[in-house]
């Protein structure tokens, strides 16, 4: 779910990293007022833990979804406007950091694909207006023997139900992952 500036045309063709981009963001969002009244989310994780969570709900990037500090009155961050990037926009729900990494991993590679609904969620809340304007929801492919090893795709997982929530058709197989890639942000170098 978290992907760095750089190695993108290498990876994909065509089309965005629909997972994550930019500088240790998350494609999840929403407020943490939301989670109230939801007591059933079993994630495992203590209302402390949820409440440190920090979600951009604020004025971002409209190119890679990154926080500004203030709404600056420019649509593109510094370093959209230096090098155009390969897609039109981006969101991220929250920072990847100590905090929202440990969620993050339960789903990338403890099999809590429960997690997956409560994410897309996120996601609807983070970008509204990409999601008003979408075709279809795409998820980012995973390699064919990554998706042995770990049996689900997260991305997918979550795709799922943002389409049916937006109204979009889900459209599986639109990408393709043309090689395998080194695992980010995992804690094992399988991936
Ligand atoms: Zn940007």
């Amino acid at each position: 779910m978290r992907a760095e500036h750089g190695d993108f045309l290498a990876q994909w063709k065509p089309g965005p990293r629909l997972t994550g981009i930019g500088r240790g963001l998350l494609d999840l969002i929403l407020p943490p007022r939301a989670f109230d009244g939801e007591p059933a989310l079993t994630s495992g994780l203590s209302a402390g833990a949820w409440s440190r969570i920090v979600f951009l709900d604020g004025p971002v990037c409209d190119g890679c979804g990154a926080p500004f500090p203030f709404d600056q009155g420019e649509p593109l961050c510094a370093l959209c406007l230096a090098r155009p990037r390969t897609f039109a926009r981006a969101r991220a729900a929250c920072l990847y950091d100590e905090h929202s990494r440990d969620l993050i991993l339960k789903l990338k590679h403890a099999d809590r694909t429960d997690l997956s609904g409560l994410f897309a969620r996120w996601i609807s809340r983070a970008a509204p207006d990409l999601l008003d304007e979408a075709d279809a929801v795409v998820p980012v492919p995973m390699h064919r023997a990554r998706l042995l090893r770990r049996r689900y795709n997260q991305a997918a997982e979550i795709a799922r139900p943002l389409a049916r929530a937006a109204g979009r058709p889900y459209l599986a197989d639109a990408l393709v992952r043309k090689r395998d890639t080194v695992s980010q942000g995992g804690k094992s170098a399988d991936g």
